[in-house]
């Protein structure tokens, strides 16, 4: 591949492209989960889900018991100076000003109370179904990841594939003129990685873009056939890539 002349620059690019599109393909391929291990997966997910959603749940409930505690202990404390004032206190005026002050506090811790009553039934079901899943979590994982060991395998292998055209691709790269490289990106990015399109001989003297399907005009046929310089489809705007084959 040291050929410098258009046909030579075009069969680095057509390599380049067969290259990258097949890192994209074995790319998709290893990202997207087959088909018989779709429920395996979704399970799998569903369960931590599920592991996450209590382990939420009980953090929550950890928080307002914790709250709530505090505030108690709050209500109680102003409870205490109230029950210390009481000896103090001079008149009817100050004493109902103290009753209404401890009715108050007694109000607040009851309220509170009430509310521990519901959040330690919440937290006590919280750590009990957490400790269920976190009994099954092992089984479930090693069932998970069996099912999903030839999988992993085809994956891996498909990762080892990807990187050796990447690094093929790069190697080409760096020997492709720099502005036919900035064409071919610019198209590649709008006609999903096809930058290059084969010419194919539709008829004796006939021939035809393979993407697009649009007849070349006689005169852009004559210029690829003397291939002095880089042609694009006038339809697609891809770069026609012709081998010599098919032409009489
Ligand atoms: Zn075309």
């Amino acid at each position: 591949m040291t050929d410098n002349s258009p046909s030579g620059a075009l069969e680095r690019l057509f390599r380049l492209q067969e290259l990258l599109l097949e890192a994209h393909t074995k790319a998709e391929r290893r990202n997207r989960t087959p088909e018989h291990l779709v429920h395996v997966e979704a399970a799998w997910q569903d369960f931590r889900r599920k592991r996450h959603e209590v382990a939420s749940r009980r953090e929550q409930a950890e928080v307002r018991k914790n709250e709530l505690d505090e505030q108690v202990a709050g209500y109680a404390e102003q409870l205490k100076k109230s029950e210390a004032k009481r000896k103090a206190v001079k008149g009817q005026h100050e004493y109902t000003a103290l009753l209404t002050e401890v009715d108050h506090a007694q109000r607040e811790i009851r309220t509170r109370e009430d509310e521990l009553l519901v959040v330690e039934e919440t937290l006590s079901q919280a750590r009990a179904d957490e400790e269920a899943l976190a009994a099954t979590s092992g089984e479930e994982e090693a069932g998970y990841e069996e099912q999903m060991a030839e999988w992993r395998a085809e994956q891996a292998k498909l990762s080892a594939e990807i990187e050796v055209a990447e690094q093929k691709a790069a190697e080409i790269r760096v020997k492709i003129e720099k502005r036919l490289l900035a064409t071919f990106d610019r198209i590649a990015k709008m006609r999903s990685g096809v930058a290059v399109a084969r010419v194919a001989m539709v008829g004796p003297q006939t021939a035809a873009c393979s993407s697009c399907n649009v007849r070349l005009r006689p005169q852009l046929l004559s210029d690829l056939r003397l291939s002095r310089e880089i042609l694009q489809c006038e339809s697609c705007k891809r770069i026609l890539f012709w081998d010599g084959s098919g032409l009489p």
